[in-house]
């Protein structure tokens, strides 16, 4: 799992992957169990709630594949917002209706926590199967509403967003290591073959 959007909403849009304009090739999340595994490995929920919610997911498959279905849906709309904002450009009103409804049921699922500073929304509690979802709406309507989302960016080279804390905003890769590296690699390849090229114009 490559965790780079340095923001939860971002890192479960990141769980598809591809080229920067092109069609998804990858899909971290396949059916129910996936969310939960996510979710655990983000740190949104404790191993007691995720199998305890397994459970309930095995015992109402129906149930189960709707909140699956509901989480890959906002995943979408997620992704639309995010990428259109990556563009500096202004998400439709459609997309920000879906994300304002999701956020009211988060809420309604929610109880208010004692945090270190204050309180949080919590879904420890929550039996509900959509549960994997809330925290992911809450980080995109704090992102949203906190940001700066003109730090939001897409990666050059592939679909991944992620937020932009360097210092001069420079950031252009979802990593270093990956798309980063390939950039490098092929400005290397270019600038050298026109190198050759015009050493072997040169030559007599
Ligand atoms: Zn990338």
């Amino acid at each position: 799992m490559h965790l780079v959007g340095g923001d939860l909403a971002l890192d479960f849009v990141n769980t598809q992957t591809g080229p920067a304009d092109g069609p998804v090739d990858g899909d971290a999340l396949d059916g129910y169990d996936d969310l939960l595994s996510w979710s655990r490995q983000m740190g949104t929920m404790g191993e007691r709630q995720a199998e305890a919610l397994a459970l309930i997911a095995q015992a109402r498959p129906a149930t189960a594949s709707a909140a699956f279905r509901k989480a890959v849906g906002a995943r979408s709309y997620l992704r639309e917002i995010f990428a259109t904002l990556a563009r500096q450009q202004e998400p439709s009103a459609s997309m920000l209706d879906l994300l304002r409804g999701d956020a009211a049921s988060s809420v309604r699922y929610a109880r208010l926590a004692r945090t270190a500073e204050g309180f949080g929304w919590d879904w420890a509690i929550c039996d509900d199967l959509r549960a994997p979802l809330w925290p992911v709406i809450q980080a995109a309507v704090d992102l949203m509403r906190s940001g700066p989302v003109t730090s939001v960016k897409q990666c050059g080279a592939c679909r991944f967003l992620f937020v932009d804390t360097s210092k001069n905003g420079s950031r252009r890769w979802c990593s270093m290591e990956d798309c980063g590296k390939t950039a490098k690699m092929r400005r290397y390849v270019a600038r050298r073959s026109v190198s050759r090229a015009s050493a072997r114009a040169g030559r007599p």
